[in-house]
């Protein structure tokens, strides 16, 4: 198991933020080639101890694949599996996992013999001893995550003599299709809409992400259960792709999202719809 994290609040993961993640100042950053040790497996005295007690930020992808796993829908999972934080520092909303009881609060997931979802694990597990953050977005400038890593004392892992770079660990995590399938979420959370930090989305659109992120059969529903498909042009085939394939509904929800929240052109309005109101948005549909 290469799993979990941190004990602090807001551990390794792409934090979108307008001020340096608390959990992350004053941690090593690493470069992108820069080598670190690490190890974790059965082995280790500490193994399974960090799967408690722990905040970990879930990606939309987490949330699709482990609704999967589980064989329940993402609107079934979310209130059952994970809360929201409260804290002025960030501009949209998060989801972190549930941890159980007190007073171990262990993860629901974790068992003796290790993480019981190892092949879903969140995106933050499989990244641990590597944290990641997004830096405010700059005009012009695509950003790019910046990478800490986290040398925890209860943590006996850094003792293994395993080398490893974040590009080096990122493959051995199976984390390349993920971020590729997110990148549209982290252009999103990065966007340039968001430059200063003094603009916030107001609640409906606030709704809108949340719902298009990470409840993605709420949003699937919303697609193909109102006028959403007569009001806008969409490519030949699209709608059947987007009933049947989460992956195709994912990329679609961001592209969608970019039109929503900051009237990108990424979709078009159909000459019937743009006769009528502009409104429309989700939760106005019939
Ligand atoms: S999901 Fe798995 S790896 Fe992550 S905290 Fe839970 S048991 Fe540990
Ligand atoms: S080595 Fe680190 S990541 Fe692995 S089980 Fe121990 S505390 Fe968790």
């Amino acid at each position: 198991m290469n799993d979990s994290r941190d004990k602090s609040p807001t551990p390794g993961d792409e934090t979108p933020y307008v001020e340096m993640p608390d959990v992350l100042k004053g941690r090593r950053q690493l470069a992108v080639d820069e080598k670190f040790c690490f190890g974790c497996h059965p082995g280790v005295s500490c193994f399974t101890d960090c799967c408690r007690d722990i905040n970990i930020l879930m990606t939309p992808v987490d949330v699709l694949r482990l609704s999967r796993r589980l064989g329940i829908t993402t609107t079934e999972f979310l209130p059952k599996h994970t809360q929201m934080p409260v804290t002025k520092k960030l501009h949209l909303p998060v989801v972190m996992l549930k941890m159980g009881p007190e007073p171990e609060k262990r993860c629901e997931f974790v068992t003796e013999k290790g993480c019981g979802v190892y092949e879903d694990r969140p995106w933050s597990c499989r990244m641990y001893p590597i944290g990641s953050a997004l830096p405010p977005a700059r005009a012009g400038e695509e950003t790019e995550p910046v990478h800490f890593l986290f040398e925890d004392d209860f943590c006996k892992g850094h003792a293994e003599k395993t080398e490893w770079s974040v590009e080096s660990w990122k493959a051995d995590q199976g984390l390349e299709h993920q971020e590729e399938l997110e990148k549209g979420f982290h252009d999103i959370v990065s966007h340039p809409w968001f430059i200063g930090g003094q603009r916030q989305l107001d609640p409906k659109r606030m709704e809108m992400f949340y719902t298009a992120c990470y409840d993605l059969d709420t949003f699937r529903r919303f697609i193909l259960s109102t006028t959403f498909a007569e009001r806008f042009e969409l490519e030949d085939g699209l709608v059947e792709k987007l009933e049947k394939d989460d992956e195709e509904l994912l990329r679609f929800a961001f592209r969608w999202l970019r039109f929503a929240l900051f009237a990108e052109p990424t979709m078009k309005v159909t000459d019937a719809a743009s006769k009528k109101a502009t409104g429309g948005t989700m939760g106005s549909e019939s």
